[in-house]
């Protein structure tokens, strides 16, 4: 596994790697900190591509004012531990300077998908993950690239980015991994003290709640979904509730009772302390 810091440098690589074998490239991006999540996409990647390329990048773009930038944990010697275990070829770590060397004046904004969910309350991040994102798929020029469905609007963002873009990209949407007692796996769980990991069990077993009540009534509101998800989280008081809506998947679009899409998003955010956690169900629903 090689790691490599600037853009010239990983080009080079990757090009010397297309001139000698004619097989695939696939990206991980990344912002460290890895976890088994992390470390599944490099495995689906494994078998799918030639070449695994992964990046580890903080990227300021997409933190808004008061956000976790600079206390967003970090580990290299573990993350390129894991990375080399998970089968990553190439690693990709530049610094701010490197991705941004002079003050920004070309943005990627994608409409519509980003004015709900984590779009409505973390304004102007999906413009920073679409920045970011179409500057690394530049710079990597993967043929395959995997992200993680914890992040579920995100790869609504980045296949329309791709279509609206015809960025000759193949997205590959990989499974959410969950620790042994539900909770979704997450750099940002290492902030939880103890007694908010225990607390943030609601978040997996709301979601739970929801699949049943779906499987066993054909019919049902989104307003009853969101309703039966925020009670449950309403148990645990160091909880509070930044979001819980049920859309359409992947349009993000509100459903009415008796006329919802075929598969439907329960997506939330809940703080713990400081502490921001995301989880969603997405699930294909019977007519
Ligand atoms: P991050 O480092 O949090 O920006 O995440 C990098 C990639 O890993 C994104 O595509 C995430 O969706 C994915 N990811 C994060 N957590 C998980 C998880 N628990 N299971 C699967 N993929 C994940």
């Amino acid at each position: 596994m090689q790691v490599v810091h600037s853009i010239a440098d990983l080009r080079t690589r990757i090009k010397e790697y297309r001139r000698k074998h004619d097989q695939s490239v696939g990206f991980v991006p990344t912002m460290g900190y890895l976890h088994e999540g992390h470390v599944s996409l490099l495995r689906k990647a494994r078998t799918q591509s030639g070449l695994v390329v992964l990046s580890i990048f903080v990227n300021p773009l997409q933190f808004g004012p008061g956000e976790d930038f600079e206390r967003y944990p970090r580990n290299t010697e573990k993350d390129l531990q894991l990375a080399e275990a998970a089968g990553a070829d190439l690693v990709f770590m530049p610094t701010v300077d490197e991705m941004y060397p002079t003050p920004i004046r070309t943005t990627v904004s994608v409409t519509g998908l980003t004015s709900r969910l984590c779009g409505a309350s973390r304004p102007g991040h999906f413009d920073g993950v679409a920045t970011v994102v179409s500057k690394l798929f530049h710079i990597v020029q993967p043929d395959q690239a995997f992200f993680g469905l914890k992040d579920a609007q995100q790869i609504a963002v980045i296949e329309q980015m791709v279509q609206d873009l015809n960025l000759d990209i193949e997205i590959v949407p990989c499974p959410t991994l969950r620790e042994a007692d539900g909770l979704a796996m997450s750099s940002r769980n290492v902030y939880l003290s103890e007694q908010e990991r225990k607390q943030a069990l609601v978040l997996s077993q709301s979601l739970e709640k929801v699949k049943e009540f779906i499987q066993s009534h054909p019919s049902f509101s989104s307003e009853e979904l969101v309703q039966l998800v925020s009670s449950h989280i309403s148990t645990a008081p160091l909880a509070t509730i930044d979001y819980v809506e049920a859309l359409g998947y992947p349009t993000l679009e509100p459903f009415e009772i008796g006329h919802h899409p075929a598969s439907i998003i329960v997506a939330l955010a809940v703080k713990f302390g400081k502490t921001r956690l995301i989880d969603n169900l997405i699930i294909q629903v019977r007519k």
